[in-house]
């Protein structure tokens, strides 16, 4: 069992009781490390039925093999458990180094139970694990808590810890690391906070067994190398994220004012020359990562001022051209006051804007939200945010999400609520890029371009786009872009969905591959270095494959009535044209919505309704879940 230590730490808070038991070769050699043993654990576990902020759910951390060892960009730690957001399968990744110090400390899997009797803290120091009490920490924002442990334990530990959103119990509550890495989606910091967890906190000085460390070594040097000479390595680094900014503009995909529109006018002041121009102090990056994206900065706005990392594109997106916000400094101290309130800024902002849209139609009045609200305005936004963050007022309903706010308020909010699945829409508008609306469409978690990214393709009317650099540098700059293709969609989609997710089964970022352009053979290779057993790159794609219909499984298991009503976007995406932009006049009508969902799961081996057929979960290797699902639905 090299490229892992092979110890599961096994904690239930109710009781105290800490464990260290042997990790299961099965799990490796079935579901390879990371979201793979997330997803498998979750599904059999958690007790069936259990209500995401139960005690009785679990929250899982997960390493891959390729965590802490000589390879790029090895940081990525991996949580899994029930979602507060979606009441399904829920998972979040995390950059930084804390997962690194996981395994240095001596494990690769923790999975906790049950609920802390009082505010707590998990300290692990190589051997010792002990929950302690964190009556002092409780209350702390994320950022300065983290500070404040360190402060305590020395710097060498590494913090993952929650805000008071995620004691709070929001369902868009994240998990923060290393002062701007966050594990932002589904809510697992709610799952911390609702077992009284403030934080982990590790200190881990040990070693992983390596198959063959000489080997490791030259190959890892290899591949570091190869760094320097990839045609994307000068595109990437200097902006990060934040540079796909003007592209996403011009092909008319930025999300504008709660996707009223897709197409910002102040784009030019928030991209990432404006990071360049206005906030970066230094670049920062990951565990071994030998292309820094995150920018950390210090943002001064009339309304206050904050260091800050990023805003990566996802937060200019959705805190910026989504709240009408034009200033990259502004964007910055909003990004500040999320990660401080512990809350995703993706689904922050956009649970602001739906909030303010609402108001701007009367569905919300000054009274239910305690003061005028609009769009393009930095105090607006910071208000909402704070209710949000203290749970005052109308931010007690908008931190469930705008799925549990819209069907509250009704008064057709429904239709501009931007979410699937109880999960808030990332910073893409998709009404004329058919592919990505299904990805987010049938995404396992929810709307999360995580799983799937087929924006360029979808601009470019090719399956194969290249990397987003590609893109940018090729960039589309057309003034009216043509209706996009609908049909023959959904094979692209699915080959995003299985390779998209496929790093987070070995614990490496994923960007090194998509935009420096690896090769899979570095993966490959590496892989045979450090447990010794060879790895088609095929096979991990076939893995993710067995995981996606995994999960799907867990959510029809967990979520009664589950199936293909899951899968539809807003209303907003298929009745309103967008008004202005390069994509005017473009959406995608209803009837195409439904050819498409026939079209992906025809390509999935999946029923009408969305369920994986017998064959298809037997083909995969998941004959207990075939057995378990046919045994109680009564055939396909
Ligand atoms: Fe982290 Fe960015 Fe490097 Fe990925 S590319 S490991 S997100 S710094």
């Amino acid at each position: 069992k090299y490229g892992f230590n092979n110890r599961v730490l096994r904690i239930n808070l109710s009781t105290g009781e800490i464990k260290k038991e042997e990790l299961d070769q099965k799990l490796i050699d079935e579901f390879i490390g990371g979201r793979g043993f997330t997803s498998k654990i979750m599904y059999d576990e958690l007790p069936v039925n259990t209500k995401p902020l139960d005690p009785e759910n679990l929250f899982v951390m997960a390493m891959g093999p390729f965590n802490g060892l000589f390879f790029p960009a090895t940081g990525k730690t991996h949580f899994g458990f029930k979602s507060p957001a979606s009441g399904g399968y829920g998972d979040s990744n995390m950059g930084g180094h804390f997962g690194v110090a996981f395994k240095y400390a001596g494990y690769d899997l923790l999975i906790m139970t049950g609920k802390a009797k009082k505010p707590s803290y998990l300290y692990i120091e190589d051997e010792k694990v002990e929950i302690r009490p964190a009556d002092k920490y409780w209350g702390m924002g994320a950022l300065t808590v983290e500070k404040k442990f360190k402060e305590d334990l020395g710097e060498e530990f590494q913090i993952a810890a929650i805000g008071p959103a995620g004691e709070k119990l929001s369902s868009f509550a994240c998990i923060s690391h290393d002062f701007g890495r966050q594990a932002g989606r589904t809510g697992v910091g709610a799952v911390l906070g609702s077992k009284n967890i403030k934080a982990i906190t590790i200190k881990g000085t040990g070693s992983i067994p390596v198959y063959d460390p000489e080997a490791m070594l030259k190959k890892g040097k290899y591949v570091y190398e190869e760094v320097k000479k990839k045609p994307g390595f000068k595109g990437w680094t200097p902006q990060g994220t934040a540079g796909i900014t003007d592209w996403c503009n011009e092909v008319g995909a930025c999300p504008t004012r709660n996707f009223q529109t897709s197409y910002f006018e102040n784009y030019k002041n928030i991209n990432g020359q404006a990071i360049l121009d206005h906030l970066k102090i230094t670049d920062k990056g990951c565990y071994a990562c030998p292309t820094p994206c995150g920018k950390y900065g210090y943002a001064k706005t009339k309304s206050g001022s904050a260091y800050v990392e990023g805003p990566e594109y996802e937060s200019i997106a959705l805190l910026g051209s989504n709240c009408g916000i034009g200033d990259i400094a502004e964007v910055g101290y909003l990004n500040y006051i999320c990660d401080e309130w512990g809350v995703d800024t993706i689904s922050a902002g956009v649970a602001v804007s739906w909030a303010i849209e609402c108001y701007e139609k009367g569905i919300l009045t000054k009274e239910d939200i305690g003061r005028d609200v609009k769009f393009d305005d930095l105090d607006s936004i910071i208000y909402l945010l704070d209710l949000i963050g203290k749970r005052k007022g109308i931010g007690d309903l908008l931190a469930e999400g705008v799925k549990v706010a819209s069907e509250k308020i009704g008064k057709g909010s429904e239709k501009f609520a931007i979410h699937v699945k109880g999960v808030e829409w990332t910073g893409y508008e998709s009404r004329n890029a058919p592919g990505m609306m299904l990805g987010y469409m049938t995404a396992d978690i929810g709307a999360h371009h995580g799983r799937c990214w087929v924006l360029g393709n979808d601009v470019a009317g090719s399956a194969d786009a290249g990397s987003v650099h590609d893109l940018i540098t090729g960039g589309a700059k057309a003034d009216k872009l043509p209706k996009a293709r609908r049909k023959g969609v959904s094979g692209m989609v699915i080959d995003s969905q299985h390779l998209r997710p496929a790093f987070d089964l070995l614990g490496t970022c994923r960007l090194q591959y998509m935009e420096l352009g690896f090769e899979v053979d570095y993966y490959e290779d590496f892989y045979y270095t450090i447990t010794g057993k060879k790895i088609k790159w095929e096979d991990v794609i076939k893995v993710s494959e067995k995981v996606w219909n995994l999960n799907r499984c867990f959510n029809i298991r967990e979520i009664e009535g589950y199936g293909r009503n899951y899968d539809y976007p807003p209303a907003r995406f298929y009745e309103e044209p967008i008004p202005d932009g390069p994509n005017e006049g473009h959406y995608i009508t209803f009837e195409e919505i439904e050819s498409m969902l026939d079209e992906y799961y025809k390509a999935r081996g999946w029923d009408k309704n969305g369920l994986p057929t017998k064959e298809k979960l037997i083909e995969l290797g998941l004959e207990d879940v075939a057995e378990a699902m046919y045994a109680t639905s009564g055939g396909e």
